[in-house]
């Protein structure tokens, strides 16, 4: 497979079109960003990390009957997609309150959700990804209601797959955000899976493993992801 021009540059991932029409390239980079770009670093080894934690991921959910983007491992930091029409829309379940549901709701961090919530925001840094619900969706045409219901249906489903996937190497699958696009007339899981976009914490302790390291200032940020993917099981070598 050739890599041809570049198609899209975002804050962790670069977009690459190939040969084949279908298909696109991601590569992982070690940039690292929060606050809506805000704040970024590079940090060693977090490409590749994510690339094979993102591998591992969605071939789980693959096995578990969620269709998803992910066609194959390119090289350490690069993998092979299916190219689709993205929705600009961001799909987040939380099992348990932490980061803007807090600030947004004044409570308290650390609570169980039951059942879990759903939240869907705007894909739009400029304005801070702003919430939106299923008739801000519709009406100015970012998805139909027919796509919001596959989205709702499979951001929920990835939560059956992964929380007892996490619970099976102890960590806490706390939330997580993800994004969908259109491929065929389906509606697939596109994107990303990993400690950049969900939280995970330590079953045990409750010590965050996730990209809140980075965010607060915690450090030993790449060392936790390196942590999730041994716990997992994922091929780092
Ligand atoms: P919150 O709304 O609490 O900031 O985020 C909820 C979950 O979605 C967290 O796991 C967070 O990492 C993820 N998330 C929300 N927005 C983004 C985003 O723009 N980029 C990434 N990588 N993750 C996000």
């Amino acid at each position: 497979m050739k890599i041809l021009n570049e198609l899209y540059a975002g804050k962790a991932k670069t977009v690459y079109e190939t040969d084949d029409s279908e298909r696109l390239v991601l590569r992982f980079r070690d940039d690292t960003s929060a606050f809506d770009g805000a704040k970024i670093e590079q940090l060693a080894r977090k490409g590749m990390v994510n690339n094979r934690t993102n591998a591992f991921i969605m071939e789980k959910l693959e096995a578990a009957g969620i269709v998803t983007h992910f066609d194959r491992l390119l090289s350490a930091n690069e993998a092979v997609v299916k190219r689709l029409d993205m929705i600009p829309i961001e799909c987040v379940v939380r099992n348990i309150s932490s980061g803007s549901i807090c600030k947004r709701l004044g409570v308290e961090e650390g609570l169980t959700l039951l059942p879990p919530t759903f939240e869907f925001f705007l894909k739009d840094d400029a304005r801070h990804d702003p919430m939106v619900n299923e008739f801000h969706i519709r009406s100015f045409g970012w998805a139909s209601e027919d796509e919001v219901a596959a989205m709702k249906t499979q951001t929920f489903a990835v939560n059956d797959c992964l929380k007892a996937l996490f619970a099976e190497a102890g960590l806490l699958l706390v939330d997580y955000k993800l994004e969908f696009g259109r491929y065929q007339g389906d509606v697939v899981l596109g994107d990303e899976f990993t400690a950049d976009g969900c939280r995970l914490w330590d079953a045990k302790t409750r010590e965050k493993l996730d990209k809140d390291r980075f965010r607060q200032g915690l450090g030993g940020v790449v060392e936790a992801y390196e942590e999730v993917a041994h716990r997992l099981g994922v091929d780092l070598d």
